[in-house]
């Protein structure tokens, strides 16, 4: 079914990208996919929830001693968020530099933090810092039915053939 996709290396690369509760209440939602969306990289995974403690904890294991990390899980449940799997070269990559730095103070204007956010607490996004790390949290939000395998007419236009 995928054929056509070019032998690029790692044009399958996926990371994931979720527009934290402040982002959603803000309305950015549609801005931000407009952002990936325009880029070139390909929408495989889109879902709308309200994410549990359990999924949090998981997902923000790695940070459960840092001081700030009682006032992220509310931050993180404290509303609706936009889950999406986003696919394309060097997408983990790219990605964070769409996004940009942790602390919107320290943001490009350009990036989503630096053109959306003011602080630290409330920086809107949230996206994979690794393939590894990308890999396990698509695991994490999402299963494998919820993951569209899709070819984009324009692949020919955004990557060689
Ligand atoms: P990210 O990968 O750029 O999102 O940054 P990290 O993985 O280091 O941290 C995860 C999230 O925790 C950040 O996006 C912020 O929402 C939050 N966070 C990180 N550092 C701080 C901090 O110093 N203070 C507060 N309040 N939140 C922080
Ligand atoms: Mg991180």
């Amino acid at each position: 079914a995928l054929s056509s996709t070019s032998n690029i290396p790692g044009v399958r690369e996926r990371t994931l990208v979720a527009v934290k509760p402040d982002g959603v209440q803000r309305r950015l939602v549609g801005q931000i996919i407009q952002r990936f969306e325009t880029r070139g990289f390909k929408l495989v995974g889109l879902k709308m929830l309200q994410a549990s403690e359990d999924l949090l904890a998981q997902h923000y294991a790695s940070l459960n001693r840092k001081p700030f990390y009682p006032s992220l899980l509310r931050y993180m449940n404290s509303g609706p968020v936009v889950a999406m799997v986003w696919e394309g070269h060097n997408v983990v990559k790219s990605t964070r530099m769409l996004v940009g730095d942790t602390n919107p103070a320290e943001a490009k204007p350009g990036t989503i933090r630096g053109d959306f956010s003011i602080h630290i607490s409330r920086n809107i996004i949230h996206a994979s810092d690794s393939v590894e790390v990308a890999q396990a949290e698509i695991a994490l939000w999402f299963r494998r039915s919820e993951l569209m395998e899709w070819e984009c007419c324009d692949h020919g236009s955004v990557y060689q053939l």
